[in-house]
């Protein structure tokens, strides 16, 4: 695999998106900004103010498709002309409300219908907590019981993911649950399991995540494949690293216990790889969805394919990255065969605030992969000036 093709890599990007991004990134590599302009961002929020606008032409421009969801149907389009499946997401995690709730699971289902027999969108996706309140699946999770009316308000969400489970299963339109913070996913874990053994019989539907940063995983992947292997259910999992280590490590520390996360990304990439090791064997029993802008880790799935004697194509191996992001890994992938998802979110722009902030944070310099995109960026656009000059 070469991830160097910059031209194979922005083909979708035109010279003002290119400068856009390479802007961008420059300046979200900046983690003091990005902290602070995360913190009061979040305040603005709160407090209601008008920033839409200032997002809408930056940082929502690169990670989200737009507003509507034919904005994500034209992007979507593009993506797979090129080769590149997709995956629609409604990410307003602003939604906390009952009414709020009750619009995700619309739109879920509604994704859910739009992707049925359409092999440019092969998966959907639901956020547990934009479907039931975070405090739910936190008391869930801790096991503490609910009130009488903490329980109905249970009850519905349960209801809601299952509405979402039965129609990915009657439509054969497979579903990844994304995983979440630690004090909640006890709960989202539960649920997952329960509906992987109801709903993947013949194939898997429902996708539960698994995040390698967190020190306890690897046990709990040997045991979810055992589980799966002796119930004789197809174990379909989203492997990342993770998303929310600042959140875990701040709440870990204010509450004097150990984090839950590894101690340093060094650990974190070994326990993904081990994580690998452990369930590229087992496409039998397993399907693999690797969500990563990793080189290393993608080259060594794409070697063992190889060394295995693999298609580049083998239905139960999917990669996938997120829209704005990883472009040269996402092309270069489909270009070879491979079988590639982009994640494309779309939503009111005030609603999908908390997912650019992530992204963003991701992005700075210390913690990502900015210094490639970068690199790759400025690549792209030396080439396109070069072959101007040609011209
Ligand atoms: C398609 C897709 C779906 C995703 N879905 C989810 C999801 O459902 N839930 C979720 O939580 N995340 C999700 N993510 C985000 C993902 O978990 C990572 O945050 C992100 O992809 C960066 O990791 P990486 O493997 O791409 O590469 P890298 O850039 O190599 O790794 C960065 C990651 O390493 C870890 N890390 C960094 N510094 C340290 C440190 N000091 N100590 C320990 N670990 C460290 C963190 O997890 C960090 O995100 C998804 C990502 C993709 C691409």
């Amino acid at each position: 695999m070469n991830f160097e093709n910059t031209e194979e890599a922005y083909r979708l990007k035109s010279n003002s998106e290119l400068f856009r991004a390479y802007y961008l990134f420059r300046l979200i590599s900046y983690p003091t900004l990005v902290a602070l302009g995360s913190k009061i961002t979040l305040l603005a929020l709160k407090i209601k103010l008008p920033i839409s606008n200032l997002f809408k032409h930056t940082v929502f421009k690169q990670f989200c498709a737009g507003t509507q969801k034919e904005d994500s149907i034209k992007l979507v389009q593009k993506l797979s002309d090129l080769k590149v499946n997709s995956y629609m997401h409604y990410a307003a995690e602003g939604l906390k409300t009952e009414e709020g709730m009750e619009i995700s699971l619309e739109k879920t289902l509604e994704t859910l219908s739009f992707s049925k027999g359409r092999p440019a969108l092969p998966f959907t996706v639901f956020k547990s907590t934009s479907l039931g309140a975070f405090d739910l699946f936190e008391k869930k999770t801790s096991g503490k019981s609910f009130t009488p009316q903490e329980g109905q308000s249970w009850e519905r969400c349960l209801d809601r993911m299952e509405q979402c489970c039965k129609k990915a299963s009657e439509l054969g339109v497979r579903l990844l649950i994304d995983a979440e913070e630690t004090w909640v996913q006890g709960a989202i874990d539960a649920i997952a399991e329960d509906f992987m053994q109801r709903y993947n019989k013949e194939e898997a539907v429902v996708f539960t995540t698994v995040q390698m940063y967190r020190k306890d995983r690897l046990p709990y992947l040997k045991k979810l494949v055992q589980k799966a292997e002796e119930k004789g259910f197809k174990l379909g999992v989203k492997l990342v690293r993770g998303a929310y280590i600042e959140k875990e490590n701040d709440r870990a520390e204010r509450l004097g216990i150990p984090s839950p996360i590894c101690e340093n990304k060094k650990e974190t990439d070994k326990n993904f790889d081990m994580a690998l090791d452990f369930l590229l064997p087992k496409l039998e029993t397993c399907r693999l969805f690797i969500g990563s802008h990793s080189e290393l880790s993608i080259l060594k799935v794409t070697d063992w394919m190889k060394e295995n004697g693999l298609a580049n194509n083998h239905p139960n191996l999917w990669f996938s990255q997120l829209y704005g992001m990883a472009d040269h890994i996402s092309f270069n992938l489909a270009a070879s065969g491979y079988q590639v998802v982009k994640y494309v979110p779309y939503g009111p722009v005030r609603e999908v605030i908390p997912y650019l902030i992530r992204r963003a944070e991701e992005n700075t310099s210390v913690s990502g992969q900015t210094p490639r995109e970068l690199q790759l960026i400025e690549k792209e656009i030396k080439r396109r000036k070069a072959k101007e000059v040609e011209v």
